[in-house]
């Protein structure tokens, strides 16, 4: 039953890929309705974090009931909410495969000056994949908790462009799966491994980033350490993505020529990762 339902005063649209958590809880603070009100209207009453992405829950019902609150099509909403794609009826749901399960998107405030633009003051948090780490028009870094300013950095910027290029020729969600894998490799290295040329770069980009107040200088976060590391990352991702290189005995000669380091100065501990089967098909 949809015919008592009204538009609301303030139907504001949602941003590409903001969580629908978010989108939920902006159209709520915005015609002042409690968060649980407002969900009961669409279907399931539920407390939505804005960090929330999950329509595990929701029956079909809820998608024509949400077009008419917000004054939007479905398609619409399904454009710039793609997570709104998985409604189903409740016998039709199957469980995520791993690789979708590992290749989870994260949740990331979207960049505060892009939202300023649009005249969004609030909250507005996104559905955030790894090729998608840095904002290009204002140079910021959107993986991490904070927003660093790049004008410092621009092979981070680089790095993200040659990331998005990457993810448009291969298939997601392996090249997710390739990233962390990446990732984890350039984390233990940053950690473990001997001093070697790529810590004088990670320790320049380190250094360029405001203090943190409440870490340890000596000891930098996670999130500072994926921004430090990432022009490595992706180098890496793009190699343990390239079917030719995967399981290669020269792997670790052409990730030192990729990382432009001597093979000696590489630290140990390189592998080509996990694969899916279905990966070689892209
Ligand atoms: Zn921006």
């Amino acid at each position: 039953m949809t015919s008592h339902l009204r538009t609301l005063p303030l139907s504001l649209p949602p941003v590409h890929g903001e969580t629908i958590g978010s989108y939920l809880n902006r159209l709520a603070d915005a015609n002042h309705l409690a968060i649980g009100h407002l969900s009961f209207l669409i279907g399931p009453n539920r407390r939505h974090r804005r960090d929330d992405n999950r329509v595990g829950y929701w029956t079909p019902a809820a998608l024509p009931r949400l077009a008419i609150l917000t004054g939007r099509s479905i398609p619409a909403l399904l454009h710039a909410m793609p997570a709104l794609a998985a409604v189903r009826e409740p016998g039709q749901r199957r469980p995520p495969l791993a690789v979708e399960e590992l290749a989870e998107p994260r949740r990331r405030p979207a960049c505060r000056l892009c939202m300023a633009h649009r005249g969004i003051h609030g909250l507005v948090v996104r559905s955030t994949d790894p090729h998608e780490g840095v904002c290009h028009r204002h140079r910021i870094w959107l993986l991490g908790g904070d927003q660093h300013d790049l004008s410092a950095l621009p092979e981070i910027t680089s790095a993200d462009r040659r990331h998005r290029r990457l993810v448009r020729r291969r298939k997601d969600p392996f090249i997710t799966v390739d990233y962390l894998h990446a990732r984890k490799i350039t984390a233990q290295w940053f950690r473990e491994a001997d001093p070697s040329p790529l810590h004088q770069r990670w320790n320049r980009r380190l250094g360029t980033l405001p203090e943190d107040p409440y870490g340890d200088p000596h000891r930098p976060d996670e999130d500072r350490i994926e921004l430090a590391t990432y022009p490595e990352t992706t180098t890496l991702t793009s190699l343990f993505a390239s079917p030719h290189w995967r399981g290669h005995h020269g792997l670790r000669a052409e990730a030192a020529q990729r990382l432009a380091i001597a093979v000696q100065d590489l630290p140990p501990g390189l592998t080509a990762g996990w694969r899916h089967p279905q990966a070689d098909r892209a």
